[in-house]
């Protein structure tokens, strides 16, 4: 299994290391791979001059997976648009293929207190939010802003063909047979044709998943019942603009940043994974980062791209097994728990994996 490793910017090697020597302690255990380390935003420019160096890109090529750290930091902030760090990102995904954003948000019950919603609301919070990420109406054409009997007005067109749905579907019931084997899709049926062929062609991909029920939620009521009753979810697919909305309502739903992991998907399963958060400049290098999110990312990759459940829940034990003892970094931190740092809450995972 060859995994490329792209560390990138701020915190981002600091927890890259904790993710690694994570996975290192796991082989053995039908599980065995070979990491390549490369650049990727800021220290890329710095390096080469561009955010994401043809080095990377044949790296990435090769890899069946991708682990990354983060990106950016306030020293790239005014290069022009092109070079900065931000755009790497946005370059890998794209020639990647990249279509499927899978966001968890789990609130371990230690962390209840760290919400903004009641504890008794979001306390074993477990969703997972499958968002189309290459087309709807980001992408759609015609768009822009033209003149019109003597005014300005902006337009852009929300598209969506059956098979982009279809292969978001896919990955939807897939994720749900994974997990408690419920998905509700999120539309716009009522007012916006294009999400009414959403709705039709998810209803048709159910007929090949008996095992998994599917509902339908339109957007508004999905956004409300998020953040009313937001544990009646297991994992809810929606098109580009929804899911971008309706997974930061989500994360946030846990209030812990550190804690959430992504994966970005192809057709084939090559996945890139990574922690939700940013750079997080203002603690770099100091070893206070957390660097959970980044493990269970990497735990991500062996359930997505691996196939390796066990092991994938392997490490999704420790980490809740490290939180249900007490340690903490500060992000997380409260009275009567035990503050500890970033290669500490690394060696805390490793024993008790
Ligand atoms: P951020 O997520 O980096 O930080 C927001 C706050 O959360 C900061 O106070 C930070 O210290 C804290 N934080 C984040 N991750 C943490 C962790 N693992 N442990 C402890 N605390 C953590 O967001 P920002 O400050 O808006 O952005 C900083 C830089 O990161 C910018 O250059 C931005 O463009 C970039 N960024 C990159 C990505 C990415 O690589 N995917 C995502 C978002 C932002």
């Amino acid at each position: 299994m060859k995994i490329c490793v792209l560390p990138g910017d701020g915190i981002g090697p600091e927890i890259m290391e904790q993710a690694l020597r994570v996975l290192d302690a796991l082989r053995g255990d039908g599980f065995d791979f070979e990491a390549e380390t490369a650049l990727i935003g800021g220290c890329a420019v710095d390096a080469t001059g561009t955010p994401y160096p043809e080095a990377t890109s044949k790296l990435a090529k090769a890899a069946d997976a991708i682990l990354l750290g983060a990106v950016g930091g306030p020293q790239w902030d005014n290069l022009p648009r092109e070079q900065r760090p931000e755009r790497g990102l946005l370059a890998i995904r794209k020639e990647l293929n990249l279509f499927a954003n899978l966001r968890p948000a789990i609130l371990y019950p230690e962390l209840a207190n760290a919400s903004t919603l009641k504890p008794e609301v979001v306390a074993g919070l477990d969703i997972l939010i499958v968002r189309e990420l290459t087309g709807d109406i980001y992408f759609g054409q015609p768009r822009g802003i033209r003149e019109e009997g003597g005014e300005r007005v902006g337009f852009n067109t929300m598209v969506y063909s059956e098979s982009e749905i279809r292969r978001i579907g896919k990955v939807a019931f897939e994720a749900a047979r994974k997990r408690g084997k419920k998905l509700c899709s999120v539309d716009k049926m009522n007012v916006l044709e294009c999400t009414q062929l959403w709705r039709d062609v998810m209803i048709e991909l159910s007929a090949d998943y008996p095992d998994v029920e599917l509902s339908h939620m339109l957007v508004d009521n999905a956004a409300m019942q998020l953040v009313r009753a937001p544990k009646q979810f297991d994992v809810m697919v929606t098109g580009n603009m929804f899911g971008d909305i309706l997974s930061d309502e989500a994360s946030m739903l846990t209030g812990s940043i550190g804690m959430l992991p992504s994966a970005s998907l192809d057709a084939n399963n090559k996945g890139l994974y990574e922690p939700s958060h940013g750079s997080a400049p203002d603690i770099a290098g100091k070893g206070l980062a957390n660097p959970l999110a980044t493990i269970l990312s990497a735990a991500m990759m062996l359930r997505y791209t691996f196939n390796l459940e066990a092991q994938a829940v392997r490490i999704e034990n420790a980490v809740k097994k490290v939180l249900a003892a007490g340690y903490r970094t500060g992000d997380i931190y409260e009275a009567g728990t035990r503050r500890v740092g970033t290669r500490e809450m690394g060696d805390a995972v490793i024993a008790a994996l």
